[in-house]
């Protein structure tokens, strides 16, 4: 199993994957540039290269997470093209580190829109993003947190977004499961029909990456806060247990983004190694 989590890159990408490295980790997380803004970033060719060369020869696997205002339901003309030329920055960036691509939140229901107006603004984001994209880093549509029945919270809404893009094969997936128990689409007790219905839908061939996160609140309440995986959470060790023994799930990246002030990153990723490695 490819265990990691999400690193700073305050030393740089080659210092974020050899910080990955040191912790003993198969995979990491970062953010491309300043996680709050969406200005573009003239980074390091050098660096980024760097990063590809040493996560090639330690089989170390990494995806970027585009910065937080990154939203591809933008509601107005101006930051629409922000976030376009963010995006592009983003997979640029990506790219060049040697990642499997950048992870985009699904978009909101906007409040002067429908909802299918606002699922057409988000296909319409992505069609013009990437008919400028020509890398091999993809764009990884994440589910969304939320209570059940809001948008982007279940398979069905990615598999069609994707579908519906006129660059379905630039569109991967990350499955985040603090989200996915947030809003009841896997309530800890149903996997085995998650991965039935991720199977028909084709799901699972595009999953490119977890986002491995126990959550502070129930299912069904919609809350987006996440817990250490063995300490605080409401997902119990056993829900997980099914979740580490899918076969399909075997050579993707399991990134946490738990609160590491609570465990330490290094110590989590042990933790993971001894019980499902
Ligand atoms: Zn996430």
């Amino acid at each position: 199993m490819k265990f990691g989590c999400h690193l700073s890159i305050g030393d740089g990408y080659l210092g974020a994957a050899k910080k990955a490295f040191k912790m003993g980790a198969a995979a990491f997380q970062y953010f491309p540039k300043n996680p709050r803004s969406l200005s573009i970033k003239d980074f390091s060719q050098d660096d980024a290269a760097l990063c590809k060369t040493f996560c090639d020869e330690n089989n170390i696997l990494s995806v970027s997470h585009t910065p937080y205002p990154t939203s591809i339901t933008p509601h107005d003309a101006k930051k629409r093209e922000q976030v376009i030329r963010s995006l592009l920055n983003d997979l640029e960036i990506t790219e060049a580190c040697g990642s499997i691509g950048a992870v985009v939140h699904f978009g909101k229901h906007l409040k002067n829109k429908t909802l299918i107006e606002s699922y057409q603004l988000m296909i319409e984001v992505l069609n013009e993003v990437l008919s400028e994209w020509n890398g091999q880093a993809k764009v990884l549509l994440e589910n969304n947190a939320g209570v059940p029945g809001t948008i982007g919270t279940t398979l069905e809404e990615l598999v069609q977004i994707r579908k519906l893009c006129d660059y379905p094969e630039k569109i991967g997936f990350c499955l985040d499961t603090c989200h996915a128990f947030s809003c009841g689409l896997w309530n800890g007790d149903n996997w085995a029909e998650v991965i039935q219905k991720g199977k028909d839908l084709g799901y699972f061939d595009e999953l490119k990456v977890i986002h491995l996160n126990n959550s502070k609140y129930p299912t069904g309440e919609g809350k987006d806060r996440h817990a250490p995986i063995f300490q605080g959470g409401y997902i119990k060790e056993d829900q997980f247990d099914q979740l580490m023994k899918t076969p399909k799930l075997k050579e993707i990246p399991f990134i946490l983004e738990t609160p590491k002030e609570v465990v330490p990153h290094e110590k989590e990723i042990k933790q993971l190694q001894e019980k499902w490695g």
